[in-house]
């Protein structure tokens, strides 16, 4: 039978869903897998995203895990593509590569002032906050106010872990330096900014819902932003998420603060048009301009303007993906241009032997569960387009080994993450009091630990 190379770049949940698809998939042809990450340790952003206070959606990493424990997928993390695989590398040794790189970075919002010290990128914050290896350890939290931009989940991630008080995230997996820095914080207020209004809110229920939850921290919304048109009243009568939005926040209106000692403002109908630096060129207040509803569920301006005094603005309005050296890519929405998974060049052809799949394919949108539907998509065409995939010169397994060592990449495999696994749990042990896991962050003991050098 013959014998299918596969290379996949990108170790989280797509990238590890499209190999398990590919291995339980009727097919005519034996494959042998080798899965790519530039992080010593697998899982992307299930790890280095998903809030430490989320422990269920954490718990992702236990499929997942599983998948890698049957053993059938090698996996090489703390290689980069691009520096320490070439395009060309994996046309000499596969017979086609799926990319699975998903999005790190933030999306850019293009207003006046987002670049002044204090105006941070929730993809940062996020990093910083997940142990990333490869973000700064400090972060200044300074400020008293804060504004959060953006009506996302992100969005409701970022403010809930600067509202939530440090004693609450325990005895989660949050960094000790993490854990340092917002024990020391003294936020007092959290302003989250959307431009529409509250019927046209990203969020999911159970996200929004979880922070009226949240133990001395009181809830704030205004009355006026609650006049429903039609096309908000449409909303909530046919979509059943709207329609338990409606009822979370109609419970926030009806309550009275507490007098919590934080405070999470929701202000809708508000879209930021500038962050104003005070005397010393750091950030002093947040401009928004009130909306209206143009009809169509969406906003548009009114020219009233309200200033907002905050000392630090994180915008969480999208992540965005990276281009990969010697793949299309579309500088427009952050993705490999392609048709159903198959990578498309200038002309929109269909190239041989590149797929993607994840966010990288579609955009940075949507959940966890969604990589599967995905990666089933771009497998179902990587099986049928076997006449058309690469004719590898090296196709043999221990090429690719002896190419990484040949260049001195200090490469790290399953069993080196049982290693690092096993470390971070048992130091989540010896905690006092325990944690679920104290993560390793910096990059170089990660790999130390793996390797068991
Ligand atoms: C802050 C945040 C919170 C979230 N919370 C939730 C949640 O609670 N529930 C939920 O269902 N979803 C959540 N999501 C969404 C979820 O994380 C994504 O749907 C999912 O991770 C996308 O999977 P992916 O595999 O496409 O990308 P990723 O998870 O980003 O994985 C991509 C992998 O590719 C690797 N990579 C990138 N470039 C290279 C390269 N050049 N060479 C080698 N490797 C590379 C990266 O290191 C990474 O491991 C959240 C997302 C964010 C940003």
């Amino acid at each position: 039978m013959r014998k299918m190379r596969l290379a996949i770049v990108g170790a989280g949940p797509a990238g590890i869903y499209a190999a398990d698809i590919l291995l339980k998939h009727e097919r005519t042809f034996d494959v042998s897998i080798d899965l790519f990450d530039h992080l010593p340790a697998p899982y992307g952003l299930v790890r280095y995203g998903v809030a430490p206070d989320h422990p269920r959606i954490k718990g992702i990493i236990t499929a997942l895990r599983e998948v890698l424990d049957r053993g059938d997928i090698r996996i090489f993390g703390n290689v980069r593509f691009g520096e320490d695989l070439t395009l060309d590398d994996l046309k000499q040794h596969y017979h086609a590569v799926i990319f699975a790189t998903g999005a790190v970075r933030d999306a850019s919002l293009d207003i006046p002032g987002i670049h002044i010290p204090g105006s941070y990128g929730a993809a940062d914050f996020v990093s910083w906050y997940d142990g990333h290896p490869d973000v700064p350890r400090d972060w200044p939290l300074e400020a008293e106010s804060v504004a959060v931009i953006g009506n996302g989940n992100v969005a409701l991630d970022v403010a809930r872990m600067l509202a939530k008080h440090v004693e609450d995230l325990m005895p989660t997996e949050v960094p000790a330096n993490v854990e340092a820095g917002l024990r020391a914080s003294p936020v007092t207020d959290v302003h989250v900014f959307g431009r529409r209004g509250p019927m046209q809110v990203k969020f999911t229920p159970l996200e929004l819902r979880e922070l009226g939850e949240l133990r001395d921290v009181d809830l704030v919304v205004a009355e006026e932003d609650f006049e429903y048109d039609e096309a908000a009243r449409a909303a909530i009568e046919s979509n059943k998420q709207i329609l338990v939005i409606d009822r979370i926040m109609r419970a926030w209106r009806e309550h009275p603060q507490t007098g919590s000692s934080r405070r999470l403002h929701l202000h809708f109908w508000a879209k930021p048009v500038e962050i104003v630096a005070g005397s010393d060129g750091r950030v002093a207040a947040i401009r928004v301009e009130r909306t209206v509803s143009d009809g169509a569920g969406g906003a548009r301006g009114t020219g009233e303007i309200r200033e907002v005094p905050v000392q630090a603005v994180y915008r969480a309005v999208g992540y965005f993906g990276s281009p990969l050296p010697g793949v299309p890519f579309d500088e427009q929405h952050g993705v490999i241009p392609n048709h159903e998974g198959r990578a498309l060049d200038a002309r929109g052809e269909v190239i041989p032997g590149i797929y993607a799949t994840g966010w990288i394919k579609r955009g940075p949108v949507g959940l966890i569960g969604h990589t599967k539907s995905d990666a089933m998509e771009t497998i179902q065409h990587l099986v049928r387009d076997q006449a058309n995939w690469w004719s590898p010169a090296e196709p043999e397994e221990s090429s690719v080994n002896a190419l990484l060592e040949s260049r001195r990449v200090r490469w790290t495999d399953l069993d080196g993450w049982h290693r690092l696994d096993a470390h971070e749990l048992a130091r989540g042990d010896a905690a006092a009091p325990p944690r679920t896991r104290v993560k390793v962050v910096p990059r170089d003991d990660m790999v130390q630990i793996s390797r068991a050098e």
